[in-house]
């Protein structure tokens, strides 16, 4: 069976893709697990030497591999940024890991005879479910570490945005990472496969999908690691610098198309400072360009996946029922592809949909608040709390609205941090997600479970030492 493949800048269906039989699949599963014992004997050093050819091999297939996401995304500089990011993603990873796991015997503080040693035993099968917003990037964020800890792993792209499997599975193939390493293709009901396959789920995308694959793991009593959407706030204090503050809500809320699950969302302003950073936004707003026709310009790209088109035209036509005033944008422009310039809104109220639901999209809504509490509480009325942002006079002023959101990530002084910075462990709270950090060293050790080696340096006890006691 073979799935049409949209391009997101014309909207023509001109890529088909081959799906992988239940099958077929699991016949994969079970070569994966047979070479993850090979893998896991190799130790982290050979590991870490293997993705180093994998970080070369994708260098040596970075046009083709450019190439492909740009099809599948419809931009081209970030395509290639997802590449560059990779190997800079294998190249970190590859530094930090080797010599992290301490197995050295503890001595027993209860009973000094015993003594204890961690060993650090790696799941054989991770499974990987990754959405089309970052279709290479979002395929190997958790398979990196995975790989580096000794698991093997499988991998299944969105059926959105799969041209880029083919380079990369060449690439695979070239870095000797075949046996280990492997890539499935299909829907939803290839994912759900996967799932019944592997030892430990990492997905990424929508929260409705996510909850699926959480009851499915748990069904298998498997663990599902689960990083999924967001609908972050941006909170301006009076007295932050209004250019700092424009400048970051601009670049968070648009950048990607607004497609990134980091992006900023919401803002809400101090009422002495809302109109005239309106003003501001509007006026650099103003200045971002589609990359139509040209790709090679500008800074918005089309709508990957049509559908999220129209959850957007719903949001703005929501709020504009609701008396919201959309400043610029507003429309939807069909190009054959699909693309929404930066969509500012004011007027805007928590019982619109782009204040609660998650937009995916470069929409821009603004409310002032009068008391920092209650910008607080609105930033906090959401389902989700994925990350968030705070501009103030000071750090500590930032930092200290920062720690009263309930989100997994606040940036300070800037927006969506988390998109260009990946070394501060942080988890995804409420409806965003589950599991430990994929950032920081926790985004290594989730994939090892933990052995125990206890060792009796003395007599081991009788049973009779636990004879009940005459009378007792
Ligand atoms: P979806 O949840 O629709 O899909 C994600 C993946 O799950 C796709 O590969 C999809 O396959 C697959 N899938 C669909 N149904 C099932 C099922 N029943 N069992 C297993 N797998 C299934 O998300 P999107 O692709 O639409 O991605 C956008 C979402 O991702 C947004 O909500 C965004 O916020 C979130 N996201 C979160 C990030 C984070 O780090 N927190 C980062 C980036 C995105 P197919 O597409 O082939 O149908």
């Amino acid at each position: 069976m073979e799935i049409p493949v949209r391009n997101p800048r014309t909207g023509q269906m001109d890529h088909r893709v081959a799906v992988t039989d239940t099958a077929t699949l699991m016949e994969i599963a079970a070569r994966l697990r047979l070479a993850q014992k090979g893998w896991r004997a190799l130790g982290v050093e050979g590991r870490v030497a293997a993705l180093r050819r994998l970080a070369d091999a994708l260098a040596r297939h970075q046009e083709d591999l450019a190439g492909a996401l740009t099809m599948d995304t419809g931009r081209a500089r970030i395509a290639r940024m997802e590449v560059d990011g990779v190997r800079g993603s294998i190249a970190g990873w590859c530094a930090t890991v080797p010599g992290q796991l301490p197995e050295a015997w503890i001595q027993g503080r209860s009973n000094p005879a015993i003594r204890h040693a961690p060993h650090w035993v790696p799941y054989e099968l991770v499974g990987v479910i990754s959405p089309w917003n970052f279709p290479l990037t979002l395929s190997l964020i958790d398979a990196i570490p995975a790989l580096l800890a000794g698991c093997a792993v499988m991998i299944k792209p969105s059926e959105v945005t799969p041209r880029f499997a083919g380079p990369l599975a060449a690439a695979i193939l070239e870095a000797g990472l075949a046996p280990v390493l492997a890539l499935v293709c299909g829907d939803g009901a290839t994912g759900q496969a996967l799932v019944d396959a592997v030892d430990c789920v990492c997905f990424t995308g929508s929260v409705p999908t996510g909850r699926k694959v959480a009851v499915r793991a748990a069904q298998r009593l498997i663990p599902a690691f689960l990083e999924l959407g967001g609908k972050d706030a941006l909170i301006i204090l009076d007295g932050a610098n209004l250019d700092d503050a424009v400048t970051a809500a601009l670049r968070g809320s648009v950048l990607a198309t607004g497609q990134a699950c980091q992006s900023i969302e919401r803002i809400y302003v101090a009422a002495p400072i809302h109109d005239e950073f309106v003003a501001r936004l509007v006026a650099a707003a103003s200045k971002v360009r589609l990359n139509f026709p040209d790709i090679g310009q500008g800074e918005i790209g089309p709508i990957i996946f049509d559908r999220q088109a129209d959850i957007l035209r719903q949001q703005i036509a929501d709020a504009r029922a609701k008396g919201a005033m959309v400043l610029t944008g507003g429309e939807v422009v069909d190009h054959g592809g699909l693309w929404l310039p930066p969509t500012i809104m004011t007027g805007v109220t928590h019982d619109m949909a782009v204040m609660r639901e998650e937009t995916f999209g470069p929409i821009l809504p603004i409310m002032p608040f009068v008391t920092v509490e209650q910008a607080i509480a609105l930033a906090n009325d959401s389902q989700y709390g994925l990350s968030a942002a705070v501009f103030a006079a000071d750090l500590d002023q930032a930092a200290a609205v920062g720690r009263l959101l309930v989100a997994g990530a606040v940036s300070l002084n800037d927006a969506a941090l988390t998109a260009l910075f990946h070394e501060a462990p942080k988890q995804s709270f409420r409806d965003s997600g589950l599991g430990p950090s994929r950032m920081g060293m926790e985004g290594y050790t989730r994939f090892f479970r933990r052995q125990a080696l206890i060792a009796q340096t003395g007599r081991p006890a009788p049973l009779s030492a636990f004879a009940e006691e005459a009378g007792g």
